[in-house]
């Protein structure tokens, strides 16, 4: 049955989380556990729901935004995909953090939307730390001087770094790269710039969230451990 596979699925991956923070020495209070619930219905989110998740990410912001007021409102949503300009808009009051700013314009937007609906946006640069062509996202010498710039936009507010990892086959392959995040964090931090924390580390998907976790991340990412393999096609 789909509820229970759901049901096993999260028990699996909460106990992988458990084991690699007790691995790392760190405590599972440390680890949100973010589902990513992007092509699966709202019914598959609803069993994730009363499973006592209350942190789901998406990708795209039409389908967060028909999802929202579908499922209850007690829940945090991640924007963690790619986010155009002129769909800021329907998001920026909605969402409790945008995982993927990657250029000073698309902070300038977002910081002029969340005035338009008082409030003030919290954000992560999305760094691309493999520096790979089909990705999204700032090189990893460029993460600083972008922090430094949004600093000044009033109602954005960074609260640390994102990263999509390379898809590898061992995940073990993935550890310099979050290292190297991990690194770049401190290294932004030990900047004191105003307006800027390091807080967060959102890193880490269904292939690599455990290594993450051992490196550092603060947010992990995970929806096809969860929810299954997505289909595309339907
Ligand atoms: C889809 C997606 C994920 C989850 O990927 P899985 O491999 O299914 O866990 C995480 N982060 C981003 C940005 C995504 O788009």
């Amino acid at each position: 049955m789909r509820k229970e596979e759901l049901i096993n699925n999260l028990a699996d991956v909460e106990r992988r989380v458990q084991e690699a923070c007790k691995r790392a020495g760190r405590d599972r209070s440390e680890v949100v556990l973010i589902a990513v619930s992007k092509t699966k219905p709202v019914e598959d989110l609803q069993v994730i729901y009363d499973a006592g998740i209350r942190e789901f990410g998406e990708n795209k912001v039409q389908e967060l935004t028909g999802k929202i007021p579908e499922m209850a409102d007690d829940i945090s949503w991640h924007l963690i995909g790619h986010l155009q300009r002129n769909k800021v808009k329907y998001i920026v009051d909605k969402v409790k953090l945008i995982h993927s700013v990657d250029s000073y314009r698309l902070a300038e937007e977002i910081n002029i939307q969340a005035k338009k609906h008082g409030v003030v946006v919290p954000i992560l640069i999305e760094v691309n730390a493999a520096n790979e062509a089909t990705k999204f996202g700032v090189k990893l010498e460029e993460a600083k001087q972008l922090c430094e710039e949004i600093s000044h936009l009033d109602a954005v507010h960074i609260e640390g770094l994102m990263t999509i990892a390379p898809n590898v086959v061992v995940s073990e392959e993935n550890r310099k790269i979050f290292h190297k995040i991990k690194d770049l964090s401190v290294d932004i931090a030990k900047e004191n710039i105003d307006n800027v924390d390091m807080r967060i580390l959102s890193m880490g998907m269904t292939n690599d969230f455990e290594v993450a976790i051992e490196e550092g991340a603060t947010h992990v990412r995970v929806g096809t451990a969860i929810f299954g393999e997505r289909n595309y096609n339907i």
